[in-house]
């Protein structure tokens, strides 16, 4: 039995919800984290310790909370151990054309996406490092980050600003034996999504539909296993064939 823990960050609901109860099936012990949602949190927690008998361990804080963040996760480590992985899953969109973007709107999905990568990972990986064993980093970035969209130019700065943080990140890590990769979705079907033109968007999809929650996750799954070794400093699409 897998003893390793694995932090997903933005695990209360769509993806990271299913990476963390796939993780889960595959053995792994789990820190779940979220910002607001606790009472979410702590039902899937409930439900994953009954059903697969992991350990899992729960954290509250705002990816723009620098202090608090690396209180959370510094306390956590202390108490428990480094990570053998982390999943930087947790982000957030809010969407307009260029013209009606406002400077909050900027602001809070730049801060959120792209200070959350430092904020979660500057605490971690020092004991991972130390740690002196192999380890996984997983960021997510968008199809958004890769060509751009329509009513996302703040998300889509911000998931470009990923791929090159986590690209540069892998060099720094590699000869660790912690490989850092990038899974970049296309349209997954989640509260994120709701308020977009599905249809429309669906024509655009070369398999017309969206992804499921739990196909991000086996990618996920994939990355965090022994098998991937060798796979590090990659943006990994799921997407349909969108892009
Ligand atoms: P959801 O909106 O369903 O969930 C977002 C999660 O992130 C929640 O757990 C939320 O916590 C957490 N979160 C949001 N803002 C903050 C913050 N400021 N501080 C701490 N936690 C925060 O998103 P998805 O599951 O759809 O997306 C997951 C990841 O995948 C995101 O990075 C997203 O950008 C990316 N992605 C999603 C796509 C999609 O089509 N759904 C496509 C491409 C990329 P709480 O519930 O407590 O608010």
């Amino acid at each position: 039995m897998n003893r390793q823990t694995v932090l997903i960050t933005g695990a209360s609901r769509g993806i990271g919800r299913a990476i963390a109860c796939r993780l889960a099936r595959e053995g792994f012990d789990l820190v779940l984290h979220c910002r607001s949602r606790k009472e979410q949190l702590a039902a899937l927690a409930e439900e994953i310790q009954e059903c697969q008998g992991v350990i899992v361990r729960q954290l509250c804080f705002d990816l723009l909370d620098r202090e608090g963040a690396a209180a959370a996760l510094t306390r956590d480590i202390e108490a428990h151990g480094a990570y053998y992985a982390v999943v930087c899953n947790a982000g957030l969109a809010r969407d307009a054309a260029f013209p009606a973007l406002t400077g909050e709107d900027w602001d809070q999905v730049v801060h959120a996406n792209l200070d959350g990568f430092y904020n979660v990972l500057h605490p971690v990986v020092m004991p991972m490092v130390r740690s002196r064993r192999p380890g996984r980093i997983v960021t997510l970035s968008s199809v958004a980050g890769l060509i751009g969209n329509r009513g996302q130019v703040n998300y889509s700065a911000a998931k470009a600003g990923i791929i090159g943080a986590t690209k540069a990140l892998a060099l720094e890590l590699a000869k660790r034996q912690i490989t850092v990769n990038c899974v970049a979705p296309g349209l997954i079907e989640t509260e994120m999504v709701e308020a977009l033109p599905v249809e429309e968007i669906r024509q655009m999809i070369p398999q017309r539909r969206l992804g499921s929650p739990e196909e991000v996750a086996g990618l996920v799954a994939f990355l965090l296993s022994e098998e991937a070794a060798y796979i590090t400093r990659q943006v990994i699409a799921v997407n349909g064939g969108l892009c």
